[in-house]
């Protein structure tokens, strides 16, 4: 079967792995370069934390366990980061935070309540003073991901199973002929036949046909890189100062929801912006020995977000040959959604996790 995936982030390169190894002739067709959509601009926390409903919690725990089964596949996965992440919230969401943490048991999620003390252990550079009296939450199967070289990983090991990358070359359209989608145009003008194209545009995905087009909610979301500081920090932390984790060589990522909230457009503000020093500011509060630093970089991206914000995976309705892959939590899901949509394409058969999600029901 010849198959093309349209985009090289986390998502187009782990399903074209999928495919390659299992025997199909793969060719990515990426417009910029591997990682650079949403991939590259990502928190990456790799998490079912708090996805709702049941059907999305478990898509993601699969993810979560489908990064860690790599490690045995790979002999190692030095693009993904393990050691749990850690969270509290502030007194007005105790309540709702105790009782995610006891849903989250209930369905089987690793979730533990810890002390101040056992938090300076895990994390001696944090000043506790920041947590207060508020219950604190270690969730011990989290983690980040290095979307980029994860995406590189991934296309390396489609490569080897006979897989062909383009970078640099954009799709305009996809081509049909009697109901049935027969390949793609690029904007060299080449035509580019298939027995399937997979859809792995992110953000992008809306733009390319068939019709009707994917509705997609995107939300803007704002980072803030420190240049490398002195701590120790090496989880995903989650509280309502900021979100912080480290980013390699000593950097630390940080992020806000609200800081997000700011941004009408997604104009990246740069590292000299209000928003920026802002978070620097709290993640100093958090971590006061890293002081005093200024931010080194910011990124802004769009997030990928099918309209009713769950993911959108499944063959496009109306045609043959098309088959979309867009989703928000696509760090966490990739490497599962590389092995169930490779299932559904290469031996025709309906995965039963990923029914709940068919582009199909965000077309009506
Ligand atoms: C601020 C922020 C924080 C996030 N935090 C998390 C998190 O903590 N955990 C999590 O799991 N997820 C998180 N996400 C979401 C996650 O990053 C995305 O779901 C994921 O990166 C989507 O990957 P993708 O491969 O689908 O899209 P992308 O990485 O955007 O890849 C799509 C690719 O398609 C290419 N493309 C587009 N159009 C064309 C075309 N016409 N022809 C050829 N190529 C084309 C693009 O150039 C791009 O490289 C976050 C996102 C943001 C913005």
């Amino acid at each position: 079967m010849r198959v093309i995936v349209i985009g090289a982030g986390v998502v187009g390169a782990s399903i074209a792995y999928r495919l390659a190894q299992g025997g199909a002739a793969v060719s990515v067709l990426e417009r910029g370069r591997v990682g650079g959509g949403t991939s590259g601009s990502s928190f990456a926390w790799t998490n079912s934390n708090n996805k709702t409903p049941r059907a999305y919690h478990d898509l993601n725990v699969a993810g979560m366990r489908a990064h860690a089964a790599l490690r045995d596949e790979f002999g190692a996965t030095p693009w993904w980061h393990g050691g749990g992440s850690i969270e509290w919230e502030s007194a007005a969401d105790h309540a709702a935070h105790r009782e995610k943490v006891e849903r989250l048991r209930a369905w089987g999620y690793r979730t533990e309540w810890i002390t101040p003390r056992d938090l300076a252990t895990l994390e001696p550079d944090l000043d506790l003073r920041a947590v207060g009296e508020a219950p604190i939450a270690y969730y011990p199967d989290e983690g980040w991901l290095d979307p980029v070289p994860y995406a590189h990983a991934m296309l390396s090991a489609a490569r080897g199973h006979g897989a062909r990358l383009t970078c640099g070359l954009a799709v305009t359209e996809m081509v049909s002929r009697a109901g049935r989608i027969t390949g793609v145009r690029t904007d060299d003008g080449a035509l580019h036949e298939a027995d399937m194209v997979v859809n792995c545009a992110g953000r992008w995905a809306d733009r390319l046909g068939p019709d009707p087009r994917l509705p997609l909610a995107p939300t803007i979301g704002f980072l803030v890189f420190t240049p490398p500081a002195a701590s120790s920090l090496s989880r995903v932390i989650r509280n309502p100062v900021c979100h912080l984790r480290p980013d390699g060589a000593g950097r630390l990522l940080l992020h806000r929801d609200e800081t997000d909230a700011l941004l009408a457009e997604p104009r990246d503000p740069g590292p000299d912006s209000p928003e920026a020093r802002d978070l620097v500011a709290r993640a100093t509060r958090l971590l006061p020995g890293i002081g005093p630093v200024t931010a080194e970089a910011t990124r802004v991206a769009i997030r990928p977000i099918p309209r009713d914000g769950l993911s959108a995976i499944g063959r496009m309705p109306g045609v043959t040959g098309s088959y979309a892959a867009v989703t928000h939590s696509g760090v966490t899901l990739s490497p599962f959604l590389g092995i169930a949509v490779a299932d559904e394409i290469l031996n025709d058969i309906e995965r039963p996790e990923l029914a709940p999600f068919r582009p199909a029901r965000l077309l009506n």
